[in-house]
């Protein structure tokens, strides 16, 4: 079977188990929090946190792009979220990345030239504190508390990171 029909069989379960609930559409915990799409990264068990609790925003290295903007604005505004946290994690597909050499491929492979960033970094602890910096200089972003995390892929455990 193919992953994603193996995945749907897997939704019928869900489904079954899962029952009626009526969560509110504003998180329980007023918290949104900004990660990164690695598929090692699982917020529900790494935190403990429930449905309904959360806003989870995910991209490539779990960086404050322009859409990340743009959530965060619905998230506070709209379903009432308070607080931010940032969980960038170890051994990222992002660390170190060559992006000339991506651009390079892509352009190879279609012709058109890649001018986007990819957010590539080298200090996993300082593009924590950019995407930081990046959210409390936002405008239209409300001020709130922001904390930020690296979480360990090979232990679990998270590490909290001093933001100035
Ligand atoms: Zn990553």
């Amino acid at each position: 079977m193919d992953p994603i029909s193996e995945l749907l069989q897997h939704n019928v379960d869900y489904g079954a188990r899962h029952g009626v609930s009526h969560l509110p559409t504003e998180p329980g915990q007023r918290l949104a929090i900004l990660t990164c799409m690695d598929s090692r990264l699982d917020l529900f068990g790494a935190l403990g946190l429930s449905l309904g609790e959360a806003h989870i925003i995910r991209n490539a290295g779990g960086i404050a792009t322009d859409d990340v903007v743009r959530s965060l604005i619905l998230s506070q505004r709209k379903m009432g979220t308070e607080r931010i946290m940032l969980i960038h994690h170890t051994h990222c597909g992002l660390h170190g990345l060559d992006e000339g050499q991506l651009r390079e491929e892509i352009t190879a492979d279609t012709g058109v030239d890649a001018e986007m960033t990819f957010g590539s970094f080298r200090d996993p602890a300082e593009n924590i504190r950019q995407t930081a910096a990046r959210l409390a200089s936002e405008p239209a972003l409300r001020q709130v508390e922001i904390r930020g995390f690296l979480f360990d892929v090979d232990t679990g455990f998270l590490e909290e990171i001093d933001l100035p």
